[in-house]
């Protein structure tokens, strides 16, 4: 199945956009309760206004709001941003450290958002249990565990560490483009074959095809063999 994600998502990467990793830090608090693509929108009028953590420490709060207000709960997220600027300043310098222990120990940092920063800003491998992770990966019968630091230590165990982040990247791609949490597409998945779950959704290809999200949408339903995607529409000829 790691193989197989790693052909489905050859690509899949933190849908986050970010320069270094304290933009990181604060697109994953932002992305709490909100898109991505939402704080994508969001973080470049932000970036270009506070470029370090003592800019967000010393922010002004009714500015600060303003421009995060689009991506919800804008008020309790400008404290975090703004405590987070000055633990960092007062702790570290001004710095995002590069530790498990010492990014937990900020505000607004939990052991996700630390994984996250961990693999994404410094090439720590970090396994990133986030609900899609956690609802796959039972539904994979790779773990049975709900609590995300024991699926994190799970998962730990059967990937190689170096898979890490790019394992999370790619599990995450696929909750959110085919293994949804309400109608996932089984009948159009390329996990199908491997997959414990399989007809926890619809079955049929045709109406599975049709809650295949995203981009690689194409690419997907040719990987799953569904009928009349591009792959098996050059193979008839
Ligand atoms: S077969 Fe169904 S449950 Fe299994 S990974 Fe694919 S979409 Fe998810």
């Amino acid at each position: 199945m790691v193989r197989s994600l790693a052909e489905g998502y050859p690509d899949a990467h933190c849908e986050l956009d970010f320069r270094n990793p304290l933009e990181l830090a604060v697109a994953v608090i932002l992305s709490a309760q909100c898109t991505d693509k939402r704080v994508n929108e969001v973080t470049p009028a932000l970036f270009a206004r506070y470029r370090t953590a003592a800019d967000y420490a010393g922010a002004d709060r009714a500015e600060l709001e303003e421009l995060i207000r689009p991506t919800g709960f804008f008020r309790n997220k400008t404290n975090a941003i703004m405590a987070l600027g000055a633990a960092i300043v007062d702790k570290h310098g001004g710095e995002v450290p590069r530790t498990l222990a010492d990014l937990v120990a900020l505000p607004g940092i939990g052991r996700k958002t630390a994984n996250v920063i961990l693999g994404n800003a410094y090439d720590v491998p970090g396994i990133t249990v986030d609900t899609h992770f956690g609802r796959l990966v039972r539904r994979w019968g790779w773990t049975a565990e709900t609590d995300p630091v024991k699926i994190e230590h799970a998962v730990g165990e059967l990937v190689p560490r170096k898979e890490w982040t790019m394992l999370s990247h790619r599990v995450i791609f696929h909750g959110r483009r085919v293994c949804h949490s309400r109608k996932p597409a089984c009948g159009a998945c390329f996990l199908a074959r491997d997959c414990p779950s399989f007809g926890v959704g619809p079955t049929d290809p045709a109406e599975a095809a049709r809650l295949v999200r995203g981009p690689e949408t194409a690419h997907l339903l040719a990987l799953a063999g569904v009928p009349g995607s591009a792959t098996t529409r050059g193979a008839a000829g």
